[in-house]
């Protein structure tokens, strides 16, 4: 198996009926992307940048972050990288910011909404983006948002940013997209309206299946109710995509589920366009995506998102399968 998955690394990813769709991976920092390109990786679907922020003691430097920023394009080349804002808080500390504790992080001050807060660290990071977007073919995206308003205050802010670098004669792209994370339960029913505003969806389903169950995804006692393939989470996925496609935009995953075996059959059906993955996941879904058609799949979505539970979902994959 692992013979017939290293002969894919050059290939594109091409259904049985002809859909391309896009293998990307998930990094950590610039030493990941050698891993993504010997896996045949089309794309960074997600680069988390917050552990440039961790294990030190204090913020990383406008410099600091261009260079790793721009080390992950040059190496890319012409292929796209998502980078994703400053995300941290709920499980991602950083001492020295002294934050206060809070009774539930995860549902707290995090992410997006530190940004706004705290705008000289957010501006920080979008002043070392741009600066480094003429390197590569870069995509910025935004974590954690809630609401409408906190998409327009970022989009604001780092128009206000574009515009001051250029004004301060510095070079910067003029084909970045701009992208959100549909991670909080709130934005999957409001996609229609935030598909008007932004270039691309990323859904981050490791936090969309937390919210969306009311289970915590480091909380052991609640597990079981961690589900994937719960028909909520199929339905709200559907949402986000019928609503990107609406708007002639694309919709993309970077959460665990997107290289997910049994996941991935559901997720063509219902049109993503993008999975982005850890690098060793790419060649197996590859390699799976290859001999499934789109359009046969897609047969399947109405009756698979209305089915009851997840063993009625999984049952139903496992027989259109075999
Ligand atoms: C997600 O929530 O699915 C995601 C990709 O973000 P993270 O795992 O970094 O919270
Ligand atoms: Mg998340």
């Amino acid at each position: 198996q692992k013979a017939e998955w290293e002969k894919l690394v050059a290939e594109s990813t091409v259904t049985k009926d002809g859909r391309h769709v896009e293998l990307a991976a998930n990094i950590g920092n610039p030493n990941d992307v050698e891993g993504v390109l010997n896996n045949g990786g089309e794309g960074v679907g997600l680069y988390r940048t917050e552990f440039l922020y961790m294990g030190r003691d204090k913020l990383p430097t406008e410099d600091e972050q261009y260079d790793a920023y721009k080390t992950v394009l040059e190496k890319m080349g012409e292929k796209p990288v998502v980078i994703r804002t400053l995300d941290i808080g709920g499980d991602k500390e950083l001492p020295y910011l002294d934050l206060p504790k809070e009774m539930n992080p995860f549902l707290g001050f995090r992410a997006i909404r530190l940004c706004l807060e705290q705008q000289d660290i957010f501006r920080t990071q979008l002043r070392a983006l741009l600066r480094a977007s003429v390197h590569g073919n870069l995509k910025i995206m935004f974590p954690m948002i809630a609401t409408v308003d906190e998409l327009r205050q970022a989009k604001a802010i780092l128009q206000e940013e574009m515009d001051k670098l250029i004004s301060e004669g510095v070079e910067v792209s003029g084909v970045i997209e701009v992208g959100m994370m549909v991670e909080i339960p709130s934005t999957a029913v409001m996609a229609d309206r935030f598909a008007k505003e932004v270039d691309f969806f990323s859904i981050g389903t490791n936090d969309l299946i937390q919210y969306t169950l009311a289970a915590d995804r480091m909380n052991e006692h609640v597990s079981y109710l961690y589900q994937p393939y719960n028909p909520a989470i199929l339905r709200l996925v559907n949402m986000v995509i019928e609503a990107a496609h609406k708007e002639g935009k694309w919709a993309g995953m970077c959460g665990e589920m997107a290289g997910d075996e049994t996941a991935i059959p559901l997720l063509l059906a219902l049109g993503l366009d993008e999975f982005s993955m850890s690098a060793t996941s790419i060649l197996p879904a590859r390699s799976q995506l290859l001999k499934l058609s789109q359009e046969e799949l897609a047969g399947h979505k109405e009756k698979f998102l209305n089915l009851d539970t997840v063993d009625d979902v999984i049952n139903y994959v496992k027989n259109f399968m075999s």
